[in-house]
């Protein structure tokens, strides 16, 4: 489930909201301001693998596992 995080433009709080079904948050947690937006979070940009290690999704493009780039060993 997707995780995003928003900011609200009244008070400038910052909160993360479990997105589910799609159902965003419709106002700011802290002061019940509607007037929130979504931020690119950097976690859009990482995954968690089994370890809870975080890893580049940006690796996702190589077809390797084991590594960031496509020019290890275990490369194919
Ligand atoms: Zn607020």
């Amino acid at each position: 489930m997707p995780i995003y995080e928003y900011q609200c433009d009244e008070c400038g709080k910052r909160f993360e909201s479990l997105v589910m079904g799609g159902k965003e948050p419709k106002a700011c947690e802290l002061c019940g301001s509607k007037s929130i937006y979504r931020l690119m979070s950097a976690c859009a940009f990482q995954t968690r693998d089994k370890s809870g290690l975080v890893t580049k999704s940006s690796a996702g493009t190589s077809s390797c596992s084991g590594c960031t780039s496509s020019s290890c060993s275990n490369c194919s």
